[in-house]
């Protein structure tokens, strides 16, 4: 039976939770995380970023990893960072890889209930796929030629997961200055370089996984009742307007724009700062 596949023994412990950001939003979007999910979780997540930073640092300590990567939105600066967070997972040796942006709600709770229908001895490469087809791109080859490939890809914005199994298969084009050169064939950013590795380099196919959204989606379609089920939610522009996922309180719109502490207070109720009656 299907179910009796499932890891009942999955902890968090076994997930390295690995956050994208840099300098210019550690206050704006690191402060939000750090007070609500990343408290959850703590000795799991890293953050990488670009320049140092006492106050992050004083509230992570050596969980910052400062990258030498430039404080681009360039498709280099920010497979620097992939790279440098996928060589972070592979020396953790940790079962699970999850990538997340840091506008991203990740509910600890739900990640390792997903993941536990999983083996880390598996190959494993989970997220909210991109598009609704494959992406068509074209690879250079060594003699200068160009090559059409397709290959789905789980969009960075939404956050994804790796298996450890697939992750080490991955090392040959991920690991080290490879994830650089890799992303240079391709041109793509860090995301597709990634679905491009585990698709077209070893024939691994992308799992497509509702519970994983960005704000490149329209978050108020998500029923309400159902948001304390989502592996991770998001907050941020979408045709031009602020996109959050729909919560009616407990925390005004002013106090929480992202609705990421409203969230927080529906599944953790006694945290000191949320409102009572919710809080204590
Ligand atoms: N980011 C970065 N360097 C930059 C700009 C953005 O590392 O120069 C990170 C940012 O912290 C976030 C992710 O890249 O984790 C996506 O950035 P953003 O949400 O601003 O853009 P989007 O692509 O979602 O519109
Ligand atoms: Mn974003």
């Amino acid at each position: 039976p299907v179910g009796s596949s499932i890891r009942r023994g999955l902890e968090l412990g076994e997930v390295f939770i690995a956050v994208k950001t840099t300098k210019r939003f550690h206050q704006s979007r690191m402060e939000l995380l750090l007070d609500t999910w990343i408290s959850k979780a703590k000795e799991q997540t890293y953050v990488f970023t670009d320049e140092e930073d006492e106050a992050l640092q004083k509230r992570m300590g050596d969980h910052v990893v400062f990258t030498n990567c430039s404080a681009e939105h360039s498709h280099l600066a920010l497979s620097c960072k992939m790279a440098a967070e996928f060589d972070a997972f592979l020396a953790s040796g940790l079962s699970w890889f999850c990538h997340l942006d840091d506008d991203n709600y990740l509910n600890p709770q739900a990640l390792v209930k997903l993941l536990s229908s999983y083996s880390p001895a598996w190959e494993v490469y989970i997220g909210k796929p991109s598009l609704n087809r494959p992406i068509q791109a074209s690879e250079t080859m060594p003699n200068n030629q160009t090559k059409s490939v397709h290959f789905w890809f789980a969009t960075g914005g939404a956050g994804f997961c790796i298996s450890h199994r697939l992750a080490i298969k991955m090392a040959p084009w991920a690991s080290g200055s490879n994830f650089l050169s890799t992303s240079e064939i391709i041109r793509l950013p860090d995301d597709c370089t990634v679905g491009y590795i585990i698709e077209c380099k070893l024939g691994g196919r992308l799992l497509p996984n509702q519970l994983f959204h960005s704000h490149l989606e329209n978050l108020q379609l998500i029923p309400p009742p159902q948001l304390t089920q989502q592996v991770t939610l998001s907050y941020g522009a979408f045709e031009k307007k602020l996109n959050t996922i729909e919560l009616a309180g407990p925390l005004s719109l002013q106090e929480d724009p992202s609705r990421f502490r409203s969230l927080h207070c529906l599944l953790y109720p006694d945290t000191s700062w949320c409102p009572w009656p919710l809080g204590r």
